[in-house]
């Protein structure tokens, strides 16, 4: 068959999936299709040959209508989407939607038809039920709006967990500066043998809960983004000796061989986030050295073979751990067994923070143990090395040599404190140094003196009332500016703060500091930072 005759073409009109409605040019129905007729409700004859607006009355004045005239005065082509359109066909795919009043959401297309030799146009309207998909659309932004709301509320309950751990831990960080610094201060009076073992007792539960508190703070600072990695020079020799040597004594407390080497192709100077790359160092030797009784620590750092990444490896010849647990003790609060807590201690967070320190620093950790053997972790991070310095030149504060207190020099310090406590700990590391303390209990007083008399270095507490201690640094600075004081002449300002945060610590030098010391402030910290300027 090469041609469609009118009756096929009727029939496939009126058995069309889409509706279909013509309407003559005074507005009469001269088509309703099968798809029309049921779905709205009317008899094929009370349709055709009524005028629409008769059938519809609803609709008089509606952009539908108006678009029916448009589509037959000016033979305008019009598509209402169901969005667009806020008056549609009283149409429905079924009577119970019928009875409730559930119109199918309906995408229309007015065509003007013209036919040849004839002048009157027709207006085809063509009806889509587009409610399937409007129903997908609805669920779906129902559910990305739920999505939304539960990611800003999951945000906002991980920020207000960040923010609650961040002042919760400097208000325990803050008694626990004073019972630090005071058992450090009893250590020097005369105690008998059993008051100093409770006095170890009391020390290292100090420590050990400071650690931890450090450790839930740095976890979940980790968890909401927060933490950013520093870019700076730093010597990987110097950090390395540093961090191994505090762990010499503890080593040979258990007769354990601790070494450690650095390749010679590495350069004096690299790149990176020294204070969290220690943090690292620091979580896996206290690991090895925990679970290991006998042999050796080694710590090893090599140049990869793609000149791009350094390969650092912890390894000891400890108690190892079973291949089935390999994976799982990165995961946060996970010991091998229960009965490591009770044996060893620990909160099994260590290897959770040190794994996502080193992804924020751009590598991977990985693990090779064997029980009874030996465990050995390694990480590769990337490299970037610089010239070699002159060696000799640099000293790190802390591998300074303090002199007997006599020696120690004569000086004037400045001490913005508002704490008594803190004021007492302070002056009792002083007491056998011919170290001159003058109070500012707020920044307004530290700046009151600082006008009016000469020190040798301010110990600044960073939260102060009044005036803080970032602000009193910042009015210093300026004296000093408008005095013309070179920045070498300029006085040292140590910070001391329990908010250990990146942010702060930034901010305090921005303002001005010289160097910082996180609360608790430790007896040999502090008077190997001020002898390190005092003797400069
Ligand atoms: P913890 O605070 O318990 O040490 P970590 O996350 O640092 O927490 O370590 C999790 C667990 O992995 C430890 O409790 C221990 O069972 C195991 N582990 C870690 N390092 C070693 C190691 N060097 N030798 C043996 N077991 C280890």
């Amino acid at each position: 068959m090469n041609s469609l005759s009118e009756k096929h073409l009727l029939t496939i009109i009126k058995k069309s999936g889409i509706g279909i409605l013509i309407l003559d040019k005074n507005l009469n129905i001269v088509l309703a299709n099968s798809w029309f007729i049921r779905s709205s409700g009317f008899k094929e004859k009370d349709l055709v040959g009524a005028s629409f607006s008769s059938v519809f009355p609803e609709l008089i004045n509606t952009r539908t209508f108006k678009s029916v005239e448009l589509c037959l005065e000016y033979s305008q082509y019009s598509i209402l989407t169901h969005t667009l359109n806020p008056f549609p066909f009283p149409l429905y795919d079924n009577e119970k939607n019928r009875e409730i009043g559930n119109r199918i959401y309906q995408y229309l297309h007015i065509i003007p038809i013209s036919i040849e030799g004839e002048t009157d146009p027709f207006c085809m309207i063509q009806i889509s039920d587009v409610s399937q998909q409007v129903v997908r659309e609805k669920l779906l932004r129902e559910k990305m709006t739920l999505a939304n709301q539960r990611e800003v509320e999951a945000q906002k309950a991980s920020q207000a967990k960040t923010d609650f751990l961040a002042s919760m831990s400097h208000e325990i960080r803050t008694p626990l500066n004073a019972i630090l610094g005071m058992t450090d201060t009893l250590n020097e009076t005369d105690l008998t043998e059993e008051q100093q073992e409770y006095l170890t007792v009391l020390r290292n539960s100090g420590k050990a809960l400071f650690n931890i508190i450090n450790d839930i703070l740095d976890l979940s600072r980790i968890e909401s983004g927060k933490l950013e990695m520093e870019h700076i020079h730093f010597s990987i020799r110097d950090l390395m000796s540093e961090t191994v040597s505090l762990f010499y004594m503890k080593a040979k407390a258990k007769g354990i061989n601790l070494h450690f080497h650095i390749g010679d192709e590495i350069s004096e100077s690299i790149a990176g986030d020294s204070t969290r790359l220690q943090q690292v160092l620091i979580n896996l030797l206290s690991n090895a050295m925990k679970f290991t009784e006998k042999g050796e620590i080694f710590v090893s750092t090599l140049l990869c073979e793609n000149k791009k990444n350094i390969k650092i490896s912890v390894e000891d010849t400890g108690i190892g751990i079973p291949s089935e647990k390999l994976n799982s003790i990165f995961e946060s609060f996970t010991q091998v067994d229960s009965s490591t807590t009770r044996k060893y201690g620990g909160t099994g967070l260590g290897l959770t923070i040190t794994k996502k320190l080193i992804q924020l620093m751009g590598g991977e950790i990985s693990v090779d143990s064997h029980v009874g053997t030996g465990s050995k972790f390694s990480f590769e991070i990337p490299y970037e090395g610089f010239i070699k310095r002159n060696s000799g030149i640099h000293q790190h504060w802390l591998n300074l040599e303090l002199p007997n207190p006599e020696n120690f020099p004569n000086c004037n310090i400045l001490l913005a404190e508002d704490s008594e406590e803190n004021i007492f700990i302070i002056k009792t590391f002083f007491r056998k140094y011919p170290i001159h303390i003058s109070i500012a209990y707020n920044g307004k007083e530290a700046l009151a003196k600082f006008k009016t008399q000469k020190f040798d270095i301010i110990l600044m507490d960073m939260q102060m009332p009044e005036m803080d201690g970032l602000e009193a640094t910042r009015e210093i600075r300026k004296i000093e500016v408008a005095n013309q004081i070179r920045a070498s002449d300029s006085i040292p300002i140590i910070a001391i703060s329990a908010n250990v945060q990146k942010e702060d610590i930034s901010k305090s030098f921005l303002a001005g500091i010289t160097s910082y010391l996180p609360k608790p402030v430790r007896k040999q910290e502090i008077l190997k930072l001020m002898y390190f300027y005092l003797a400069m």
